[in-house]
């Protein structure tokens, strides 16, 4: 695949491209309060609303649909700006086009199904649109990259890939984990393709989106897309991760941009690469330390309900052989993981003294 260059269809106002807008259009006068909002600030290339939201659970609001799209009509007159929303389907994607959205966007529900994206890429056939196509829900890079080349296939060149993170059982910091590798490698599979990150979903709060921006940028990524409300206390989605456009001026500016050479965008650093994968496993590892000790208390309940003691020397010898033999088995230092389980042991001594003394 050759992808068109992302500065070709959608000029950058400042570095780094940033698309900007609420996460659903929820009123005429949200959106263009908000688009107004956004218009001073002279940073957003591109007004993002979504009008038909995919949501988890029914009764969340689910957007205002072609209504939506008129109000789209008014930031593109009253403002000037290009406009993007998703489309999860066929008729979506020719109502979009109807009213003039200037990009489409796939979302990350959209992407993991085959069949909306294909329906959506023939839709798509003769029409001069660019598309942005979210990372499936789930890390499966060959799913991305088949949304993308559905899309291709169609006759558009002007594609960019979005990463939004990716879904994961169990507590983390983020909302979806951003398992930066899987971007990297697509980045290394198509050098062409612009990668627009969006912190918004990766952080699902206000707090973490800085960082993961300046991440994203550190890794060469060509834009970012941030939700912003004109009140995100009142926002019907997506609440605790909407900026104003004042505090998303504030953030952007903030951002520091690492020097542009002409073979950085391509060349990330291999350093940056391996330590954030170092991260991402730090991250688990902490997340599957938090389920032990969870299960730690409850064991620490269950001994002083039935007044048990709390160290059981035939388990704790069976803990050092098993792990010690797993240990072999994974070829990790026998040695490290005993040191590694005498450091659990001890806490979960000191647990469950806790617990049997509360
Ligand atoms: C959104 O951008 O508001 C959205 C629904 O995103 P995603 O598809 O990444 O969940
Ligand atoms: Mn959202």
């Amino acid at each position: 695949m050759q992808f068109e260059n992302l500065h070709s269809w959608l000029a950058p106002k400042s570095l780094p491209l940033l698309i900007s807008g609420p996460c659903g259009a929820e009123s005429l006068e949200q959106v263009l309060e908000t688009a107004k909002g956004l218009h001073v600030l002279n940073k957003v290339s591109l007004f993002r609303a979504g009008v038909w939201k995919p949501r988890t659970r029914p009764n969340s609001f689910e957007g205002k649909g072609e209504e939506a799209l008129q109000w789209l009509t008014e930031v593109k007159k009253q403002f000037g700006f290009k406009t993007t929303v998703e489309v999860a389907n066929a008729q979506h994607t020719e109502l979009a086009l109807k009213h003039g959205v200037d990009v489409l966007w796939i979302g990350a529900r959209t992407t993991a199904n085959p069949f909306s994206v294909q329906e959506i890429a023939n839709v798509l056939k003769g029409v001069d649109i660019p598309v942005l196509v979210k990372n499936p829900v789930h890390a499966d890079l060959q799913l991305w990259i088949g949304a993308i080349e559905r899309v291709y296939n169609s006759g558009t060149k002007e594609i960019a890939a979005v990463h939004r993170g990716f879904h994961f059982y169990g507590k983390t910091k983020y909302r979806n984990k951003p398992l930066w590798q899987i971007p990297i490698e697509l980045r290394t599979l198509f050098p062409d393709l612009p990668i627009i990150c969006d912190p918004s979903h990766i952080s699902g709060n206000r707090e973490l989106i800085p960082s993961v921006a300046q991440k994203a940028l550190d890794l060469g990524m060509n834009g970012l897309m941030i939700e912003a409300h004109c009140n995100p206390a009142q926002a019907l989605s997506d609440k605790e991760q909407q900026f104003t456009p004042a505090q998303l001026n504030e953030v952007v500016s903030k951002l520091v941009l690492r020097q542009q050479s002409a073979s950085n965008d391509k060349a990330i650093d291999k350093l940056a690469q391996l330590r954030n994968m170092i991260d991402e496993i730090d991250d688990e590892l902490m997340n599957v330390l938090k389920k032990r000790i969870q299960v730690i208390e409850e064991i620490g309940r269950y001994k002083k309900e039935q007044h048990i003691t709390i160290f059981q020397l035939e388990r704790w010898q069976e803990i050092l052989r098993t792990r010690g033999q797993w240990a072999d088995k994974m070829g990790l230092s026998r040695q490290h993981v005993e040191k590694i389980c005498q450091l659990l042991h001890e806490e979960s001594i000191r647990i469950q003294n806790g617990v049997m003394n509360e």
